[in-house]
């Protein structure tokens, strides 16, 4: 039997994860397909209530769906739950279930190149947007003391920050150079430093300490400014492609069967997409 596993989203268009999936499908030759689907808001309950009769295995859920599939699904995995945002679906017992695997993927990604990152007490996180959610909750699973949230929007990193516990603190980007100087991991997470964008980031990377690990989710460029100036100080660096394909190893597995690897050639062939 054809097992067959989706995205959503609308637009949809630009996702790289039908070639993501569809490279392990063919490297493990599973009898499998992935194909993205556009479904726009008002149609997605319908879309989801109608997964089952047409044959899905499960799926990828990605903008402007992840919050509404977080309400409308009952049976959550506790990063899903806590991050507020279902991005990947399947089925237990004819039951819909719906996970988060966007935090997994940023601490694989850290674990297979700044593994020592698990070891830090104190991070900055900057940007309070949907992404950040999971970010933060990565970091706090992984143990961190204190968690200091910085946004342009200063209430959405208040309100990020009172989401995930006492361990987090709201910052104001003006407050950041000051606060600097004791961090052992700092995340870019807004959009500043994605194709270019002009954005500025408040962080002097030479006020961070020799042991910094710095990463960014942005991963066009790979190397974005912030990464270009850790690199230049000597900093541990990883960038943010990793997080993307490692998110997608859970879904996978559920679908088809087979915990898929992630590996260099994994990497080229997504970096060499158009
Ligand atoms: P989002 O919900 O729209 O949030 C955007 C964030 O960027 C907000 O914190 C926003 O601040 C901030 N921002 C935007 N422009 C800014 C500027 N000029 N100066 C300062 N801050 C700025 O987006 P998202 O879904 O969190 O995604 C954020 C980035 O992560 C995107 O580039 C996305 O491609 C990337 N991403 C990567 C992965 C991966 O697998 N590597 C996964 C998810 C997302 P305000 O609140 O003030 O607007």
């Amino acid at each position: 039997m054809t097992h067959k596993a989706f995205v959503t989203g609308w637009p949809i268009s630009h996702s790289k994860s039908p070639a993501l999936h569809g490279f392990w499908l063919d490297r493990y030759g599973i009898d499998g397909t992935y194909e993205a689907i556009a479904v726009e808001a008002e149609n997605f309950a319908e879309f989801l209530s109608g997964l089952k009769a047409h044959g899905f295995a499960g799926g990828n859920i990605t903008i402007p769906h992840k919050e509404t599939a977080h309400a409308m699904i009952q049976n959550l995995d506790p990063a899903a739950t806590d991050i507020g945002a279902v991005n990947t679906i399947w089925f237990e017992a004819h039951v819909i279930c719906g996970g988060n695997t966007d935090a997994y993927g940023f601490a694989a990604n850290l674990d297979d190149f700044a593994p020592q990152w698990r070891e830090g007490k104190r991070a900055l996180v900057l940007g309070a947007g949907g992404a950040a959610r999971a970010i933060v909750y990565a970091i706090r699973e992984a143990g961190y003391e204190e968690i200091r949230i910085a946004n342009r929007t200063y209430e959405r990193a208040e309100k990020l920050a009172a989401d995930f516990g006492d361990k987090c603190q709201p910052i104001k980007m003006s407050d950041v150079a000051g606060l600097q100087s004791d961090l052992d991991f700092v995340v870019n997470t807004t959009s500043v430093g994605m194709n270019g964008d002009e954005g500025k980031l408040p962080v002097d990377v030479q006020a961070l300490p020799a042991t910094t690990i710095v990463t960014d989710i942005v991963y066009t460029p790979l190397e974005t400014p912030l990464l270009a100036a850790a690199n230049n100080k000597g900093l541990r660096t990883v960038d943010g492609l990793g997080m993307l394909l490692h998110q997608a190893v859970p879904g996978f597995e559920k679908w088809f069967g087979f915990r898929p690897e992630v590996d260099r050639q994994l990497r080229e062939h997504v970096l060499g997409l158009s």
